[in-house]
């Protein structure tokens, strides 16, 4: 057994690692750009930059990269060697302080829709001191946002960290409205946790839909799915095992901090949680963890699917964004607290969250909206596409009373009053078991459970820091204003729960009788699809949103709602491509061939004797030759729709309705006509693994 605390972070340039090698002024000076957010000096940088390289090839490492985000939503890294000619012919290992927090990069082949033009198809990525560099794979890898020369963000990164600093300024002006003039910086905090199957790669390899798309395409339903409910945190599997120790392992020297894996509901699903950490970081690391599952999985012959879908009717993956705000002093704002000071602030930030969603409940769930996640939300076991949160009887009912002005202990008659009654103990996390909400309160923090696996969470944390800062900024406006603080938060706070309560939502999100609740007595949003929710992108409101908290530009708006059409589009593309080729080379050969057998035995049959009975032989041809001609005619009409789409060309929005509304009905069609035929006929002709054979792959 490895020594644990000592592998851990071992391959991250880390605060230790900054302290022991840097001179005390430079590691000073770094420390207050992390802590503030403060630009770094050059001659700083040249510093850093060397005792980085150092610490680096000392530990193997022979490259750097600048790592970021770009829109597609993997990592990106270009790799430069530190090697550097001397004039004697020599090489000698360099890394400089330019190179440390700026590096060029040519942005023609990332997404960016009219940002930059392509004469200036060059971008810049810019390190970000709060993020630890790291050592994956030889290279030492510097996490940066990435940017055009104009300054628009071509990333990810670039736009949690200005929503950080939206958030950070305005959490601070509502906290030093009860007296904690000690916080000199607010932070979100997210712990993601990260859904999984497990499949083994000689199934994997024989199905081209799972190669090419990530998920299945075809494919009926098991005998035994999860009915049983025997997975869920049952025994982990020897092979399941070795992996998850291997990649706690991995993930440990990078500093992730990987700390509860257990099975999930489905078979062949599993889950990694880490201990959650500062909003940025926990993104990165993320990014980080869905690479090394995929890497490492491999080394076990293994493949790890992190599509949000990767099996009709069996539980998707998803991937539980745990969200708080903390000071820096660590105060969690979203932790109710021991005074009634405290229990004010508490209420005062809940209050805060509740409007944020209600208000901007189309960006959350846009934020969260890919063709991938079009199968999961809404589908039986995932939260529904309409956003509400729980928090929970008991939570609910002290709004309740301070919103009505009512008896909340009916024992000792107390009308609960803001900052000045401590609340009353409640449970956490009582009757959230159910998991059927978007948004639970969970004691101390919202988990937000729309996401799916495969997403990178910071445009989910994005939205979330951003319209809780816009719904700070106008509260500390009003109360810093108020000639009476505790009558103008007592008033806010009840007028805040009047005017948003409609979002909270305790019962069951999957019932049918809540979507029409939601929808026709609540007036809340109901975006089924992902064109349907992007089309809201740029709502008024929503660039007003972005642009005053100066996340995004609306240019930069604009260019993301039309990056994330193409990008559905592409998706859709190469799922319809896929799904003719497996039916028109696998699926309808084979239906053909099984066919045939039946019609040759039916006619040796009657050779035999003309009174033996065929009536299997008949009913199965019968049924397998309608099969076979709807089959036939939806891979026509399908190639015919591609046509169509081809001729739309570049444009996305049309495109995207045409997929949703033609291509998918027709999509799902074929499917319908393979999956009965793959009932019917004998397992020896079925060209491809079944569900069982791949749900029950990994011994
Ligand atoms: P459950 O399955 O009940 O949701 P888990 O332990 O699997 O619980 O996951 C809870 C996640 O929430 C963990 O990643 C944990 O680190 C994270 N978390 C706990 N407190 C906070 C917080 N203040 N801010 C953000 N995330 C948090
Ligand atoms: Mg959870």
């Amino acid at each position: 057994m490895k020594n644990i605390p000592e592998i851990f972070g071992s391959l991250v340039f880390n605060d230790a690692v900054m302290k022991a090698r840097l001179p005390k002024e430079t590691y000073r000076l770094l420390r207050r750009t992390m802590a503030e957010g403060k630009h770094l000096d050059l001659s700083v940088a040249n510093v850093v930059a060397n005792a980085m390289k150092d610490w680096a090839t000392e530990n193997g490492a022979t490259h750097f990269t600048h790592w970021f985000q770009p829109m597609t939503g993997i990592t990106a890294e270009k790799h430069d060697s530190f090697i550097s000619p001397t004039d004697d012919g020599r090489v000698i290992m360099e890394f400089s302080g330019k190179e440390l927090v700026r590096g060029e990069t040519d942005a023609s082949s990332f997404p960016s829709c009219g940002l930059r033009s392509t004469f200036e198809a060059r971008g810049y990525t810019a390190w970000d001191p709060t993020s630890y560099a790291f050592i994956k794979d030889g290279t030492l890898c510097i996490p940066t946002a990435f940017c055009s020369y104009g300054g628009e963000a071509l990333d990810k990164k670039t736009p949690l960290l200005r929503s950080m600093e939206a958030i950070n300024k305005r959490a601070l002006r509502v906290v030093k409205l009860f007296g904690n003039e000690g916080s000199a910086r607010v932070t979100t905090t997210v712990g993601p946790e990260q859904e999984y199957f497990l499949i083994d790669k000689k199934v994997y390899e024989k199905r081209p839909d799972l190669i090419y798309c990530g998920r299945t395409l075809f494919g009926a339903k098991p005998p035994k799915g999860q009915e049983l409910d025997d997975h869920y945190f049952g025994s982990i599997k020897p092979r399941v095992a070795a992996f998850m120790k291997e990649l706690d392992e991995e993930l440990w020297k990078l500093g992730v901090l990987s700390k509860t894996k257990h099975n999930e509901g489905a078979p062949a699903q599993h889950e990694l949680a880490p201990i959650f950490t500062t909003t940025n970081i926990a993104c990165d690391h993320n990014q980080l963890t869905m690479e090394l599952m995929k890497n490492i999985a491999k080394k076990h012959d293994l493949v790890c699917l992190l599509h949000e879908k990767p099996f009709a009717g069996i539980s998707g993956s998803g991937k539980h964004n745990n969200w708080s705000i903390s000071t820096n002093t660590g105060v969690n704002l979203l932790d109710p607290g021991e005074t009634p000071q405290d229990n004010a602030q508490f209420i005062l930030f809940l209050c805060a969250v509740i409007k944020a969603v209600d208000d901007y409940q189309d960006m959350l769930r846009l934020s969260v909206a890919t063709a991938g996640n079009d199968h999961r939300l809404g589908a039986a076991e995932a939260p529904p596409a309409v956003v509400s949160m729980f928090l929970g009887d008991e939570l609910t009912a002290i709004l309740d009373s301070l919103e009505n002005d009512t008896v909340y202990d009916a024992k000792e008659e107390v009308l609960m009053r803001i900052g000045v009654h401590v609340l009353p103990k409640f449970k956490k996390d009582t009757t959230d078991r159910n998991r059927t909400s978007p948004l639970a309160f969970t004691g101390n923090k919202f988990e937000f459970r729309m996401p799916g696996a495969s997403l990178a969470v910071a445009s989910v944390n994005v939205v979330l820091n951003t319209a809780v800062a816009k719904v700070l900024e106008d509260f500390a406006d009003e109360l810093e204003n108020a000639e009476d603080f505790q009558k103008a938060l007592h008033d806010l706070i009840v007028r805040t729960i009047r005017e948003h309560k409609r979002i909270i939502f305790n019962g069951n999100g999957y019932d049918d009788a809540w979507i029409k609740e939601a929808t026709e007595v609540r007036g809340l949003s109901n975006l089924k699809t992902t064109p349907d929710a992007l089309m809201h992108y740029l709502d008024p409101k929503n660039v007003e949103l972005f642009t005053s908290m100066k996340v995004f530009s609306e240019a930069e708006m604009k260019s993301r709602r039309d990056i994330r059409m193409e990008n559905y589009c592409k998706v859709m593309k190469i799922e319809a491509l896929t799904m003719i080729e497996m039916a028109e080379k696998q699926f309808i050969p084979a239906m053909s061939k099984y066919g045939k057998l039946l019609a040759d035995t039916i006619a040796s049959k009657k050779a035999v004797c003309t009174t033996l009975d065929c009536t299997f032989e008949e009913k199965t041809l019968t049924r397998l030759s309608e099969l076979t001609a709807v089959a036939y005619e939806k891979v026509c009409d399908l190639k015919a729709h591609m046509g169509k789409l081809a001729e739309m060309k570049k444009d996305f929005i049309g495109s995207a309705f045409f997929i949703k509304d033609e291509i998918i009905p027709c999509m799902n069609a074929l499917r319908a006509a393979v999956d009965e035929a793959e009932t019917i006929c004998a397992s020896e002709y079925w060209p491809v693994p079944t569900y069982g054979e791949i749900l029950f792959s990994v011994k």
